[in-house]
This record gives structure tokens, C-alpha cells and sequence, in this order.
């Protein structure tokens, strides 16, 4: 089923702007995460800990392309989540996407598994807010033409088991208004990229059922 395409709706925003007057989640690094051996928000550590050690499919998909989504790079970065801290030695930068400002870590191809950012940890797929405001997985536009696993046949050997990892991670932390607010313009960038390559947007749900 493809989603509906077009800009995110409005009340989508107005929802957003008007919770954030009364922050439901503030992002506070209270916790200590053992794994990366840091303070981080709990919300944050939560989502971490869904996505920890589920990968798409039960193999390594890395040799499937040489570790493709890995080769760094100055353009091939991840973009941080609110609550988020880039892994050291990474190269950060500040970046704008719709309007949200965030930052954009590149690494040096490398990484100690249990520190990677959110964003490896839930590649190729990506949330999404449709239209109605609903949070959706679907495969990340701007990994189809990099990921083998986003072929038409490799989508049906996907551990159902991750996208609903993924969906979880997110469903944790939409509670908080910041990664709303960062979804919102998250999922225009996505339409963005979408509308660009004459892709459509579609989610995995709805793909698999077709
Ligand atoms: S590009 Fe896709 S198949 Fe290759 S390592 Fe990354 S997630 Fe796995
Ligand atoms: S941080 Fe790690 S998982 Fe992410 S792209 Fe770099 S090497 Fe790959």
C-alpha cells in the first residue's frame, strides 16, 4: 500500500509547536548506559537497547555487499536524534533539514558495534509520521540504491522481528516532543528525497501485504 505522498500536514506541525509549550520528555542524560559507557536519557537508552543486537536479516548482510553502508566518507553520515551523543572520533557537523536543526556525525568507516549511532542501528529502514500523524517503518529512500536488502525480493527474508524493534525504538521515543518534532521534519526531507528519485514511499507493513 503506497502512502499518501505530499507535505506532512500541517496540524501535524501545530500539534507538535502546541505540545512543546508544555514539554511532555525533556532530554536529560540521567542514566548510565553500561554499554557505551556514558550518561544518557533514558528514553534514548531504552530505544538503544531495542535495536541493540537485532540486525535486518538473521546473517551478516555486510557480506552480502562489502559493508556498502559503511564505507564513510564525507557525504555518507548519519544524522543524531535529539538525546543522542556522537561516538568518539566521529566528525560532526551542524545541519538543517526542514527547518530542524541537528547534527550530522561521518565516521571513519569504523565503530565499536555497541556505540553506533541510532540511525546505523536501524538502517536501511526509517520512521516515518504519514500524513495523519500515524509513526510508520519504512525502507529508507535514500538507502535503495546502496542496500542490497531493499531489492524487491530481499524485502520478504526481513526479520519482521526488526521492524518491529524499530518501531518500538521509535514508539519510545515519540513520547517525547523533541523527536516529533524532529520526525515531522524528518519525514518531509524523506518525501523530499523520494519526490527527487521518483521513488515512492511505502510502508513495510503495507508492502508485505500487498
Ligand atoms: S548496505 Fe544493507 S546489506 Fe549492506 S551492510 Fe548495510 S544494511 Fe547490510
Ligand atoms: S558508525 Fe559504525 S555502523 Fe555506523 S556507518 Fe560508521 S562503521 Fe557503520
Amino acid at each position: 500500500m503506497q502512502i499518501e505522498s505530499g507535505e506532512i500536514r500541517r496540524n501535524v506541525r501545530d500539534q507538535v509547536s502546541s505540545t512543546r509549550l508544555g514539554v511532555e520528555h525533556e532530554f536529560r542524560r540521567t542514566g548510565h548506559d553500561q554499554e557505551r559507557g556514558v550518561n544518557m536519557d533514558p528514553l534514548m537508552r531504552q530505544a538503544y537497547a531495542c535495536v541493540r543486537s537485532i540486525t535486518p536479516i538473521p546473517a551478516d548482510c555486510g557480506k552480502l555487499c562489502d559493508r556498502q553502508c559503511c564505507k564513510g566518507g564525507d557525504d555518507a553520515g548519519m544524522l543524531m536524534f535529539p538525546g543522542e551523543d556522537p561516538p568518539e572520533g566521529m566528525k560532526v557537523s551542524g545541519i538543517e533539514i526542514y527547518g530542524y536543526k541537528t547534527r550530522f556525525v561521518v565516521c571513519r568507516g569504523w565503530c565499536e558495534r555497541g556505540k553506533r549511532p541510532l540511525s546505523c542501528r536501524i538502517f536501511p529502514f526509517a520512521p516515518y509520521l504519514d500524513s495523519a500523524g500515524e509513526l510508520l517503518i519504512i525502507p529508507d529512500p535514500r538507502a535503495k540504491y546502496i542496500c542490497p536488502l531493499l531489492t524487491v525480493d530481499a524485502l520478504t527474508k526481513i526479520d519482521p522481528r526488526f521492524i518491529a524493534a524499530v518501531k518500538n525504538a521509535f514508539d519510545i521515543l515519540i513520547q517525547s516532543d523533541e523527536i516529533r518534532e524532529m520526525l515531522v521534519a524528518y519525514s518531509a526531507m524523506l518525501e523530499g528525497y523520494a519526490r527527487f528519485t521518483g521513488d515512492e514511499l511505502t510502508s513495510y507493513a503495507g508492502l508485505m501485504s500487498e
